[in-house]
């Protein structure tokens, strides 16, 4: 391991002090440095300032640990030996570049300087050394702009404008075809809008400027972009970002020199081939912003060929190395290649499944791995519609395909009216020439993006990729107006608010809002879950409470329905008046005459998803919520039902005030109304058992399985229960058939917890309904909690919000004890959870080491549950060996 109290690790000449293994202090760009280094890759000399080091500078209010600058100065020392230049020196000067680079790769959100140590003198020491001083100009005029922004704070735009304006004056299109000249006159222009605009001059010491980037470095782990990156996936505040001191090479060299991304494969689809981008006499910042539009990367084939093979051959032996694809930054300089950075590559689902599936094939990884390589939640994406291939739609243009999937939504054009729209409901589609970082939030909000510039690498593409939105870039036809409020695609002018769709898969551009049906899983897919589905030890049953669930549900591989709610099925618009009639109803006469309406109808519900489900376990829930969630409020509502109910408006009126609770959370629900009101309770109880007999007599197999809701008494239980088999019984002697019927309950409420020994006397299985049970744990309401959840996970009081992550340490310490105590009364009893939480994977883990028998969640998680119940099993079995 690392020593301590070392905050510097060299890479040079073949030679690296840390290793790949150590991301966590390297950072996840200077562990790929160090390794790439001891593989023998060409790579600029360096060193790398450890996250240690950066989380010991926030500890002494921003200063640097004790040893650390003489560290690096002993390192800048080897670099400049191994370049053969100093830092500094007017005649040879070494140029440096100030890189961030965090545990996990978090693209753009953070800053990095290039050409650090130009000034006015040292910069005729590089037109020496180079006889280039086009090349010279060029990079000083990047190095003021980069520090500007970077460290000084000065919006780009200040800049571009004065870059802009040169351009014009000259009479040309790109950066590339400005003279020396005309460069180095935009030095002294440059350096005194800095002036401007902070009231400080550009610093010309080069230590100076080094040690402010490695400030500034340091400073942007607590940007707003990258904060909310971090909040967005997850990562934790406290991990800081490692500093890489990078000797510069020079890809703004001239035309035999470049900078480049590839990837090993295409993070878009996982096809196996070089994908990327290049871009002549440029520097790297280049590509990434979408400033110029790169070429192909089979460019750099034909322009220079030696160069291209071994980029071939690099990436062929990163990618065994690694053992995953990655994602390669290189600069050439001079025909020569240098590797600047790699990494594990970001891709969408279907990359994702699609590579770990081949790379199984190719004999790079086992099955296993294949398995703990796709992240559950990325599967959602390949569940996302996709424009019905028979809808007539009208393209109007097309960029390039950066982040599957299709989407439509309302133009707008910034990313605060998307997050603003958003909010308000509604659907967006983010329009603009290209994003940056401080867009995330926007990006997060629309449901799609496009762009008019950039590459498949341009920020947008990335970022959109790692948040599974589908995006377009690169559309050249599309131009912006934003401050008149409309933009033209071709011909075509688009208002903001109006509707377009994109689809990202194809890089269509399409008016209106297109039809949009399910995807298309593919065999990849179904390969890699059959390999989960061997690893899982938990089962997944889905919560479904029609047939179209069902059967969804099934298509993605459930193993029965852990949750059918009925009073969905009461809801419905012909139903509802006789389920009004039912709850109003003062006397017996009128609700059995209710009662006797709906029966067929629940009846004929059950026999549908029994059908679907043949073979397997169906919970179904008798009537949980609060009745007067089914009451009509209005007046006109009332006169309505009262009519239908052939009684005076008032006294229904009355009737229906009278069931008004203060808190219906805690009130008349559950298990409560089969106590009040058994007649309810011994409906369903007909319906589904008719319904399941009658399916037998067909041939079909049933196993119906019957869940009281709220339970927290043992008597509660046996009442419900003895009401439940008296009725089973009556309808298996009147059909002639028997059918299994297990009896169970929810486990919801705290107190039910503690005696889920008693319980367990009476229930036949336990289902935690984990919603109910985190609202009655944490003395939480779901409905009410979005006015301070979001401060609470802000502010770190809770580091989810529990009702989407279970909170383990309460409820999840509830849910051990129920099936400790539960099983102990009953060795064999089936417990299994029906909340929201089945579906999330860190719950999913949690529930795997708890024993349960199965999760059950919506039927698009199904998959994402499969997947992660396997992974759960994996790590535990890798973690006890
Ligand atoms: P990010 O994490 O945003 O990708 P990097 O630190 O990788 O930031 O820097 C961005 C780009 O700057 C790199 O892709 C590379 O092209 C360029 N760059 C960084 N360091 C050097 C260097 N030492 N020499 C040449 N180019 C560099
Ligand atoms: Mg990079
Ligand atoms: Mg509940």
């Amino acid at each position: 391991m690392a020593a301590k109290n070392k905050y510097v690790y060299l890479f040079a000449n073949g030679v690296a002090e840390g290793k790949g293994a150590w991301r966590d202090l390297l950072g996840g760009k200077g562990a790929g440095l160090a390794e790439m280094t001891a593989l023998g890759m060409r790579v600029p000399p360096g060193c790398t300032i450890s996250t240690e080091a950066c989380r010991n500078y926030y500890a002494a209010g921003n200063r640097y640990p004790e040893g650390m600058w003489d560290a690096l100065m002993v390192a800048l020392q080897k670099i400049e030996q191994a370049v053969g230049v100093v830092f500094g020196d007017r005649r040879r000067p070494l140029l440096l570049s100030v890189r961030s680079g965090a545990r996990e790769s978090m693209p753009g959100m953070m800053d990095t300087v290039l050409n650090i140590g130009l000034n006015d003198e040292t910069v005729q020491g590089l037109i020496q050394m180079s006889d280039n001083p086009r090349f010279a100009y060029d990079s000083y005029r990047r190095f003021i702009t980069m520090f500007g922004n970077v460290v000084m704070g000065v919006p780009h735009k200040a800049f571009e404008e004065i870059l802009e304006a040169a351009k014009k004056r000259a009479g040309v299109r790109t950066d590339s075809e400005l003279s020396a000249s005309v460069l180095q006159g935009l030095i002294a222009p440059m350096k005194g809008r800095v002036q401007e605009i902070t009231g400080r001059a550009f610093p010309n010491r080069p230590w100076d400027q080094l040690r402010m980037s490695i400030d500034a470095v340091f400073a942007s782990w607590h940007n707003d972009r990258a904060v909310a990156y971090r909040h967005l996936h997850g990562i934790p505040e406290d991990w800081g970002t490692a500093v890489n001191v990078q000797a510069m090479v020079f890809g703004n060299r001239g035309e035999d020199s470049g900078t480049g991304v590839v990837f090993t494969r295409d993070p878009s689809t996982g096809e196996k081939y070089l994908y990327g981008e290049f871009l002549q006499n440029a520097q790297g910042e280049d590509v990434v912003a979408g400033i110029r539009d790169p070429q192909h990367i089979s460019a750099l084939r034909r322009l220079m060929p030696q160069v291209y093979d071994e980029l071939v051959e690099v990436c062929q032996r990163l990618e065994r190395h690694f053992g995953d694809m990655q994602d390669i930054e290189f600069t050439v300089q001079e025909g020569t290649l240098y590797l600047l950075q790699t990494r594990n590559a970001k891709r969408t689902a279907p990359a994702a499944v699609r590579v770990a599936v081949e790379m199984v094939g190719e004999g790079l990884i086992d099955t296993r791995e294949a398995v703990l390589r796709v992240e559950p939640e990325q599967i959602d994406q390949l569940l996302h519609p996709m424009i019905d291939p028979q809808a007539e739609v009208t393209v109007l243009a097309r960029g390039l395909p950066a982040s599957p999937g299709a989407a439509s939504g309302r133009v707008v054009f910034t990313a605060e009216e998307a997050v603003r729209r958003r909010e308000g409901g509604e659907r967006v589609l983010l329009v603009r020439n290209e994003t940056s970082p401080e867009d995330i939030r926007g990006m997060h909000a629309a449901q799609g993006i496009i762009t008019a510039r950039g590459g498949m690498t341009s920020h947008a593409a990335v970022v959109a990729r790692g948040l599974g939105k589908s995006c377009v870039v690169g559309c050249r036809a599309l131009v912006i107006n934003e401050g008149s409020g409309y933009c033209r695609i071709g011909e075509q002018v688009i208002h903001a608010s109006e509707f377009l769709t994109i689809d990202g898969s194809t890089g269509a551009v399409m008016l209106g809002q297109a039809p949009l049906v399910e995807a298309d899983l593919g065999k990849d897919f179904t390969q890699l879950m059959e390999w989960a589905d061997g690893y899982r030890k938990l089962g997944v049953r889905c919560n479904a409470d029609t047939p179209q669930d069902a059967e969804l549900a099934r298509k993605f591989g459930a193993e029965g329905i852990g949750l059918c709610r009925t009073e969905h099925m009461f809801f419905a618009e012909d139903r509802i008046m006789a389920v009004r009639q039912m709850i109003v109803a003062e006397a017996d006469e009128p609700r059995r005459e209710a009662l006797e309406q709906i029966l067929p109808m629940q009846k004929g519900d059950f026999k549908a998803i029994f059908r679907i489900m043949a073979g397997l376990p169906v919970t179904v829930r008798l009537l949980d919520p609060p009745l007067h969630e089914f009451l009509p409020q209005a007046l006109e509502e009332i006169g309505e039902l009262a009519a239908y109910m052939r009684r005076p408006a008032r006294e229904v009126r009355t009737r229906v005030e009278k069931m008004h609770e203060s808190n219906p959370m805690l009130g008349h629900r559950g298990c409560r109304l089969g106590i009040t009101t058994p007649d309810i309770y011994n409906m369903q109880v007909q319906a589904i058992m008719e319904a399941a007999c009658e399916l037998k007599l067909e041939g079909v197999e049933v196993q119906p399985e019957i869940m009281v809701p709220l339970v927290g008494h043992l008597k509660e239980l046996e009442i419900v229960k003895g009401h439940i088999h008296a009725v089973a019984e009556q309808v298996m002697r009147q059909k002639g058939i028997r059918v299994p019927l297990l009896v169970g309950t929810m486990i919801e409420l705290p107190r039910a917890v503690l005696i889920a020994d008693v319980i367990a006397r009476e229930a036949e299985f336990f289902s935690y309904g984990t919603n109910d049970l985190t609202q009655t744990t944490l003395g939480l309401s779901r409905d009410d909690s979005g006015m301070f959840l979001p401060a609470y996970v802000e502010q770190g009081i809770l580091e989810y919000d529990p009702f989407v992550v279970l909170d383990q340490e309460s409820v999840g310490e509830l849910i051990r004890i129920g099936v400790e105590r539960g099983r102990q009364t009953r060795p064999e009893l089936k417990v299994g959870i029906c909340g929201e939480h089945g579906g999330e994977p860190r719950s999913i883990a949690f529930f795997h080491r708890t024993n349960l028998d199965y999760v059950s969640c919506s039927p698009f998680r199904v998959p994402i549950a499969r997947l992660a119940a396997a992974q759960a099993a994996l790590q535990q079995e890798g973690d006890q060996t």
